[in-house]
């Protein structure tokens, strides 16, 4: 296993400089010392790694792993390990940045880290997965620490990845500190409420974004793209509250049904299907860049990135988008939402639920006592609704859009921490 320092690869649309676009236009709404700007234009530390891994066939394939640290001024780095094809250097560090604003959103003592390791999970078997995990918890040793870089499930990981990480890290300690990851399996160490957590922050950020707009619940549809934690949660939850879901879809397949799509009966199907919506018989199948721009009231894009774009932005017919994934929007599609008064509930805001729920676990892991479901999910909502209203207010204060007043929230207070700390 090697470690190296890297720098962002050219990437033709560059996520971090996506990052840095939206931060340089908060930091100039809300005046943010230039100091302040430039440290956090820069993450704190990078890490590269290759995971040579014996495959079950017998040979050896090496894996690129990440993990870059944002910042360090309001408390240990969080951020989740994505599992995919596309991670590379720029995207984590990215991610990294968002999670640090996320965190401050959310009033979260953290500041944002990320991790990746470039892979198919899909096409590896459980074995090749576990020794991939194992080796990359074994070489973020130094990186890793409960008061230190706690990571977290995020694409392509879940509470599986995370009981090998735990195991891995506290095998090399020698001690046992469930603290060190969140987004466990609840029997050895995690939260309830954790999994459905993101999609349950979503919820709560379409309902009072709904309550503002002045519409009732049982007056939207909704279409959700992506199927799986954030957005099967979502929908769900969002069916629960009254909301009629009339479009759903992954990277399989995509669903359109005016009356309504069973979430229960999607979320079955997939449950037996691999994972997957192909085949499901539950609406229309419509081609996949369809979805976001079919007819209904709110938009929820929970899969990957840069899905919004400038090219279909103006052809979205949501009065409302509710961002469960992390930078479903480019830059260059922002103000074309904004021109069509179409309100748009950012990203570091509408999915920082689930980071929210993995704050309570490290609580719980620290205290070594157990909350039940309910008292998380009412924390959980509490949380939620004071953001939502902090970003909200920002908005209407610096007359910006809910994106800007997002970073202006997240930047007020990192921009205290980073003042009270000083040392620059
Ligand atoms: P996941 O791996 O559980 O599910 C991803 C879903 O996206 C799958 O249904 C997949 O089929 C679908 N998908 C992939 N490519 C697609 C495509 N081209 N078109 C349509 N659908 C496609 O991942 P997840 O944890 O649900 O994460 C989804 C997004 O939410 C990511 O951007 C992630 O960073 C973000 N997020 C996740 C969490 C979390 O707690 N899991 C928290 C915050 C943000």
């Amino acid at each position: 296993m090697s470690t190296q320092t890297v720098k962002a690869e050219s990437h033709p649309e560059s996520m971090f400089e996506a990052v840095l676009a939206r931060l340089d236009k908060a930091a100039k709404i809300m005046n943010l010392s230039e100091d302040v700007l430039r440290v956090l234009s820069s993450p704190s530390k990078q890490v590269k790694v290759s995971l040579p891994i014996m495959m079950d066939s017998g040979k050896t394939q090496v894996f690129e792993g990440y993990r870059t640290v944002h910042s360090t001024h309001l408390g240990p780095s969080k951020g989740g390990i994505r599992y995919a094809m596309d991670v590379n250097a720029d995207e984590v560090m990215a991610l990294a940045a968002w999670m640090s604003f996320k965190c401050a959103v959310a009033n979260l003592p953290y500041d944002g880290a990320k991790g990746g390791i470039k892979c198919d999970p899909r096409a590896m078997s459980v074995g090749e997965l576990e020794r991939l995990s194992r080796a990359y918890a074994k070489s973020m040793k130094d990186v890793f620490g409960v008061n230190k870089d706690i990571p977290a499930p995020d694409m392509g990981t879940s509470g599986r990845e995370m009981a090998w990480i735990v195991d891995e890290f506290n095998k090399i300690t020698g001690e046992d500190s469930p603290g060190v990851i969140t987004g466990k399996p609840v029997s050895i160490g995690g939260s309830l409420g954790r999994d459905a957590a993101t999609g349950r922050g979503v919820m709560v950020n379409t309902l009072c974004a709904l309550k503002k707009m002045n519409l009732k619940p049982s007056e939207v549809t909704a279409v959700v793209q992506g199927f799986g934690n954030v957005g099967s949660h979502s929908a769900r939850l969002l069916a629960e509250k009254g909301i009629k879901i009339v479009g759903i879809g992954d990277h399989t397949a995509s669903f359109y049904n005016e009356k309504g799509i069973d979430i229960a009966a999607a979320i079955d199907y997939a449950a037996k299907n691999n994972r997957i919506l192909k085949g499901f018989k539950g609406g229309t199948e419509i081609p996949s860049d369809q979805l976001l721009i079919s007819k209904c009231d709110v938009l929820i894009p929970a899969a990957l990135q840069n899905v919004i774009t400038e090219d279909n932005a103006g052809k979205i017919q949501a009065k409302l988008i509710v961002e469960g994934a992390n930078g479903p929007t480019t830059p260059e599609a922002d103000p074309i939402l904004n021109d069509k008064k179409i309100i748009c509930v950012p990203d570091i805001l509408a999915n920082s639920g689930g980071v929210t729920v993995s704050y309570f676990e490290w609580v719980q892991n620290k205290a070594g006592y157990y909350w039940t479901e309910e008292e998380v999910n009412t924390k959980h909502d509490l949380k939620m609704e004071i953001a939502f209203e902090q970003v909200w207010n920002n908005t209407a204060q610096y007359k910006t859009s809910m994106r800007i007043g997002a970073y202006i929230t997240a930047l007020q207070r990192i921009e205290q921490g980073v003042k009270l700390k000083g040392a620059y």
